[in-house]
């Protein structure tokens, strides 16, 4: 299986690659700047080439990009929605420098604007950044299914998959995914522990399981349907060894990467992979 971790983005691709594989990682996940916003440091091309041999020789990727927690492309004030549909425009232009990325957003938060407004939105921005850049990002885009913290667009299936709908119909040849955060989608209210094939069944009904292209491996501290958003480490929350077990050895998530996002340090994240690894059958 290929399992990884979130890493620092502070020394850049090589080193983030170099930690990856330092502490058995396949793939790995970062923020394209400041999780809280700001501007992202600019592209060093050398970095990049010397990263770009480097994984290609050590095996690690896909890897994901985090945008910033701060993108809300369902805000109500007009600047919150600017600088989400800049900063996920800049983030996918830079992504082009490493071919085959994939990009992780929160869909965004409708702050009383209701469901229905946020993911026109949602979807409105989508369609605005693909038209304007020009050409199909080689950076695939994934929708990550949320909580329902707050005012949280995406806490249900059905959610994502309008916003996928409404974007693709509007504009041709691009193509979204899905990023599955066991705890979010727990914290959401489906039964992953009891009923993972069901869940996955109701996903490959509303949204494709074709989407599902990368999984955020997190237990959660609360009970199903809290809506809280709290990620706990893997077995040591209510989700549990267990449902993990199943959830790496399931076949229509199995081929997937995994990338953790649990309150870990490195050598706490080098632990969880080789776990992650020794519940998958046959590895
Ligand atoms: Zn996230
Ligand atoms: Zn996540």
């Amino acid at each position: 299986m290929k399992a990884g971790c979130h890493l620092s983005s502070s020394g850049g691709y090589l080193a983030m690659a170099q930690t990856a594989v330092s502490i058995g990682a396949d793939v790995f996940q970062f923020f394209t700047r400041n999780p809280r916003g700001g501007a992202a440091k600019p592209i060093d091309k050398a970095d990049v080439d010397a990263f770009l041999e480097y994984a290609e020789r050590n095996g690690i990727g896909p890897i994901l990009a985090h945008a910033p927690y701060t993108l809300n492309a369902a805000g109500e004030e007009p600047r919150v929605r600017e600088f989400a549909e800049s900063t996920m425009m800049d983030d996918l232009k830079r992504l082009e420098f490493t071919p085959g990325a994939m990009y992780n957003f929160h869909p965004g938060s409708h702050v009383g604007q209701g469901v229905e407004k946020g993911i026109e939105l949602i979807s409105g921005m989508l369609v605005r950044i693909f038209d304007a850049f020009g050409r199909i990002p080689s950076t695939t885009i994934l929708l990550e299914t949320m909580a329902g913290k707050g005012s949280e667009v995406g806490r249900d299936f059905e959610e994502l998959r309008e916003i996928i709908d409404r974007t693709e119909s509007r504009i041709k040849g691009v193509r979204l995914g899905v990023c599955l955060d066991t705890c979010h989608v727990w914290d959401g209210g489906y039964d992953i522990v009891n009923d993972l094939g069901g869940v996955l069944d109701e996903f490959d009904n509303v949204v494709g399981i074709d989407r599902l292209k990368a999984v955020h491996a997190n237990d959660s501290m609360n009970v199903r349907g809290s809506h809280k958003d709290r990620h706990e480490k893997i077995g040591k929350g209510k989700i549990g060894i267990d449902a993990f077990a199943h959830i790496v050895n399931e076949p229509r998530l199995r081929e997937l990467p995994f990338y953790l996002e649990t309150p870990c340090d490195l050598q706490g994240y080098k632990e969880e992979i080789a776990l992650l690894k020794s519940l998958a059958q046959g590895d």
